[in-house]
């Protein structure tokens, strides 16, 4: 079912096509698992269909080749698996591809997913093309952090904005799209991002979700164990535990700039001993950047069960860690 929550920009970029002005780069700038995929492959669609008057019709050949990735004229690049990187031998390929007339006559389409996996070899490779594309030529890049690519490839595609729905609108597609389910307590564990969301067993992600909570919760009082519950997590659903921890710190950042915590205790300074709303802010975001560089490191040659354990002791007070209250917003 169409994402009510796109439906703004579909409506522009349906414009812009029927009026010809639709650009040769597009940067999907989504909330993550806000629906940038989901956008790309509708965009594919909408200047691949068939059916002029009706684009994306969705039934004809060319929206079901695109559906199922099988369009000749439409090329995904993803990162190769072990490396989590788009190389620049897979941009090499694609310029090349690109540089061939279309096998029907109409547009060629790439989409670059997630872009900012691009490596910085194959970013340059890309910027040729960004530059003189061929004629009839749609590069969309995916991102959920257009920071991670160099200036040069931002300033040469036109920015679409993809933000995540309201909690009750996500629920409410998430039941239409997959039928009743405890959506809510799938959201708290995933974060708001519906179409993620659309792709999990609901009751597996709640109760890890929940089993995640209640260690963190354990972590932040001193009561944890780091080492057991590091070699139990990296056995299982490791990917969808850090999603969750990234989601827990989220929650706690929201949670000091919507009470009034951050406006009260920046004033004080960062040299205050214990904790304060500047150094819990400070660490808090830290977290964060260490859950994304073991996200990213997963498939390296890492030890993880160690990696794991680091992170989940930095949670620990009096490591540099989070005298937490609980977030004001919620609970
Ligand atoms: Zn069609």
């Amino acid at each position: 079912m169409t994402p009510p929550w796109i439906s703004t920009e579909m409506v522009t970029l349906a414009a812009a096509y029927a009026a010809g002005r639709l650009p040769h780069a597009l940067l999907l700038h989504e909330a993550p698992g806000a629906g940038g995929d989901w956008l790309a492959k509708w965009t594919a669609q909408l200047v691949l269909c068939q059916r002029v008057t009706d684009a994306p019709c969705g039934s004809c050949a060319g929206c079901r080749g695109v559906a199922t990735s099988q369009h000749p004229d439409l090329i995904v690049l993803q990162p190769i698996e072990e490396s989590r990187q788009i190389r620049i031998e897979q941009v090499r390929e694609l310029s090349e591809e690109l540089s061939l007339t279309s096998h029907q006559g109409g547009y060629k389409v790439a989409i670059l997913t997630p872009a900012d996996a691009l490596n910085r070899f194959a970013a340059n490779a890309l910027l040729k093309t960004l530059e003189e594309p061929p004629q009839r030529t749609l590069l969309m890049l995916v991102v959920t952090q257009p920071s991670r690519l160099p200036a040069t490839i931002l300033s040469r595609c036109q920015r679409v904005r993809i933000r995540a729905p309201d909690r009750q609108g996500a629920v409410s597609w998430l039941e239409t799209t997959r039928g009743p389910g405890d959506w809510n307590a799938v959201l708290d564990a995933l974060g708001e991002a519906p179409m993620l969301a659309a792709d999990v067993d609901p009751a597996a992600v709640v109760q890890v979700g929940a089993e995640v909570r209640r260690a963190l919760d354990e972590a932040s009082t001193g009561s944890a164990d780091p080492v057991a519950t590091a070699e139990r997590w990296v056995r299982s659903e490791l990917p969808l535990r850090l999603r969750c921890i990234e989601n827990w710190l989220t929650e706690r950042i929201r949670g000091h700039y919507e009470g009034d915590s951050f406006f009260t205790k920046v004033g004080a300074g960062p040299y205050l001993p214990g904790a304060n709303a500047v150094l819990n802010m400070g660490e808090l975001f830290e977290l964060v950047d260490g859950v994304r560089e073991l996200k990213s490191a997963l498939e390296t040659p890492i030890n993880r069960g160690l990696a794991l354990e680091a992170l989940l002791r930095r949670f620990v007070p009096g490591r540099g860690a989070i005298a937490a209250p609980a977030p004001s917003g919620r609970r």
